[in-house]
């Protein structure tokens, strides 16, 4: 059994006040069950860990550096990210695909920096809409796990991976529950070419639109093991409610 995972990816909104109230918020009342994060910006980490105390809420961040420390202007290493108390790291989201020239394999470099630091990478992957309308869904998808795949067995069977369709996010569209399902069962076969166990243990997460409504079709899905919520972690009644179609 895996146990589902929900995350807040905040991506660049929010600031202190708003991890002042609503990290509390959560806090007081995450449901039992499921596992809930929130990847903050690198900014709020300190304040967030703050909030959370000792509480069950995990922490994460939106990116990590593939590099050791050195001379990387502007960049965050892992051990630095470990250091602040963070659980979980995104790694290769879209938005970074798109706007930094992420390649897959600097992707699957980033996750390893991630696992070498002991936190848990989870790794983005998705099809733009022309790619869907073409009917590349499979092959885009199978191209940029190949390298994340290739890290082997034993770091393979400690990722999460979320599976994000570019044309779903921030747009209200989200994949229907078949079509969600589809990707979710080939990235399943996938894993279970490296190992039995990753394909058992791996979690893999659906994100794009996520909102109260449309969550708990999703994750009644057994390939489905949780969320990666953007706009709707920004709001604690509707985060609450994702998490709790969680339980
Ligand atoms: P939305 O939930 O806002 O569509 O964002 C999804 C996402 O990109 C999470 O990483």
């Amino acid at each position: 059994m895996r146990t589902k995972l929900v995350a807040g990816n905040w991506k660049m909104h929010g600031r202190r006040e708003m991890v002042a109230s609503l990290v509390p918020t959560l806090v007081s009342r995450l449901p039992q069950g499921p596992e809930v994060a929130v990847c903050v910006p690198f900014v709020y980490l300190s304040d967030t860990q703050a909030a959370i105390g000792g509480a069950r809420l995990q922490l994460g961040a939106q990116d990590v550096s593939e590099c050791e420390d050195g001379a990387f202007t502007g960049e965050i290493s892992a051990g630095m990210l470990n250091e602040m108390g963070c659980r979980y790291v995104i790694v290769g989201h879209s938005e970074r695909r798109a706007r930094h020239a992420e390649s897959s394999q600097r992707v699957a470099e980033k996750a390893a920096a991630a696992l070498r630091a002991g936190m848990t990478p989870i790794v983005c992957v998705g099809e733009t809409r022309e790619e869907r309308l073409s009917g590349r869904t499979a092959t885009v998808i199978a191209a940029q796990l190949a390298p994340v795949l290739a890290l082997g067995a034993s770091l393979v069977e400690r990722l999460v991976i979320a599976y994000e369709p570019v044309w779903a996010i921030g747009t209200g569209l989200s994949a229907s529950v078949a079509e969600a399902a589809e990707v979710h069962a080939d990235i399943r076969a996938a894993l279970a070419k490296v190992s039995a166990a990753a394909a058992k243990t791996v979690r893999i997460l659906y994100g794009g639109s996520v909102k109260p409504e449309t969550a708990p079709a999703l994750f009644a899905v057994d390939d489905i093991d949780g969320g990666l919520i953007g706009g709707a972690a920004l709001d604690a009644e509707a985060f609450l409610a994702i998490c709790n179609a969680a339980v």
